[in-house]
């Protein structure tokens, strides 16, 4: 199983997801105001598809609610400031 972080540069969004600690539960899919967020090809803990952003015709905003509500702390986002 790769376990290494999938980085991923989406809107205004540098989304990390962990699969070491994504068990696939969806709640963060439930939370993005966005709805950005979908399942990946890439498998997490228990060989359940993660999340990644592009699944939506709403950009990645870098708000940073999916990280907040992540149970297992397996998301990382990181705003991108566009002076624009
Ligand atoms: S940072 Fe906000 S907009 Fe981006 S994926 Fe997470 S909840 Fe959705
Ligand atoms: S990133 Fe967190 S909230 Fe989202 S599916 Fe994985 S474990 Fe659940």
């Amino acid at each position: 199983m790769e376990l290494k972080a999938i980085r991923t540069e989406e809107g205004r969004g540098i989304f990390t997801l962990f699969p070491g600690l994504c068990k696939g539960c969806g709640l963060c899919m439930d939370k993005c105001p966005t709805q950005t967020l979908g399942w990946s090809e890439d498998l997490g803990l228990y060989g359940t598809p993660v999340v990644e952003p592009g699944h939506s015709n709403k950009e990645c905003t870098g708000c940073g609610i999916c990280e907040t509500f992540c149970p297992d702390c397996a998301i990382k986002v990181e705003r991108i400031n566009k002076n624009t």
